[in-house]
């Protein structure tokens, strides 16, 4: 048990993120006042932690609605199934959902609290550190169709976000080390001293009771809320910043990985090859800095990311990232960095540079 951090992420309905070590009992604080009863959305792998964490809503009529594990939660019909649960037991407005998962969990029951009733509080306590520096700040919820993932959704601020970091005692390394590529991402578009923290600490050591990852945690959130306070809807920054599209960093050429290898690669591991990629193409097309180009593939490797691909040829990865839903119109966008911490958006880079830069990924 520590003292939790306490960050505020300042939107128009602002919310706090409870960051520490043994902090589930803060789960009743972050709730709305008033609440009665709550739905605890859960994937069916965490049941183990379900009584526990059932215990500290003690008093409060709780209905716990246990959905499949990972992307298999995030279809229609298992949120139907959500809404009916709901209706049985009389959800009002003034009740809540609780969602107890990873990022898949945070995006379907974002999305359930998003549209019973027109939208009721949701309070994410996530259990992977993907979902803790991602999916559950920022309001972005959504399920899956034949035609893409998070294709229907709505953004849907939570009223609470708890990161306990006991909670990852049990996930296993390579999910952990998965997290660490949204982290490093953080690093480079807003705070290098994330770069710093992981540069001078022992990979080995960044474990679940460890008071660096603690500290990532807290400055990737941090930066999470800042650009997200700054920009909800993804319409653009101020002063050039890309705004929320800045969280983008490394993600079109990512999600492009993703759907070649058919969703078989760890969303934080295409993530991490997606930032080398825009590195080599920011050194092309912006002239970046080789010192911060090669920086990207040591971070990155050094906590056991990888930094080379060559699972797809480029015309295929091309093609879909033409239809990356990032993309406006027929012009690709990429955001690439001008300096350390200073993203730009790169649109309608030439095929040249996109091809060179894919190349460079081919390992050397
Ligand atoms: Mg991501």
């Amino acid at each position: 048990m520590s003292t939790p951090s306490v960050l505020r992420v300042a939107t128009a309905s602002p919310y706090d993120v409870v960051v520490g070590h043994g902090v589930l009992d803060r789960l009743r604080g972050l709730l709305p006042a008033g609440v009665q009863r709550v739905a605890i959305i859960c994937p069916e792998s965490l049941e183990d932690l379900l009584d526990p964490f059932a215990d500290l809503l003690d008093g409060l009529d709780v209905v716990v609605l246990q959905v499949p594990d990972g992307e298999e939660a995030k279809n229609w019909e298992v949120a139907a199934a959500c809404w009916e649960a709901l209706g049985e037991d009389g959800f009002t407005r003034s009740d809540a959902v609780v969602t107890l998962g990873g990022g898949a969990t945070t995006d379907l029951g974002g999305f359930v609290a998003a549209t019973w009733l027109r939208g009721v509080a949701v309070v994410h306590v996530p259990t992977t550190l993907l979902a803790m520096v991602d999916a559950a700040v920022g309001g972005k919820t959504g399920i899956n169709t034949p035609a893409g993932k998070n294709l229907v959704g709505s953004f849907h601020e939570p009223a609470g976000v708890l990161c306990d970091l006991a909670l990852l005692a049990t996930l296993p390394r390579a999910e952990l080390v998965a997290g660490l590529g949204e982290v490093v991402k953080c690093g480079f578009i807003a705070d290098p001293r994330i770069l710093e923290l992981v540069e001078s600490t022992e990979p080995e050591a960044l474990t679940a009771d460890s008071p660096v990852l603690r500290e990532l945690v807290e400055r990737s959130v941090a930066v999470k809320a800042a650009v997200v306070a700054g920009d909800l809807k993804e319409r653009g920054g101020v002063d050039g910043h890309p705004g929320r599209e800045a969280l983008n960093y490394g993600h079109t050429l990512a999600h492009a990985i993703e759907k070649a290898t058919d969703y078989s690669i760890r969303h934080g591991e295409a993530v991490a090859i997606g930032c080398v990629y825009v590195a080599e193409l920011a050194a092309r097309a912006g002239g970046l800095a080789p010192e911060l180009v090669a920086r990207h593939r040591a971070v990155l490797e050094r906590v056991g990311l990888p930094t080379s691909w060559s699972g797809a040829d480029f015309d295929t990865l091309l093609a879909t990232m033409r239809v990356d839903k990032k993309s406006r119109g027929n012009q690709l966008r990429f955001v690439v960095l001008e300096d350390l911490a200073k993203p730009v958006v790169l649109a309608g880079p030439s095929e040249d540079d996109l091809r060179a830069a894919y190349a460079a990924l081919q390992g050397s």
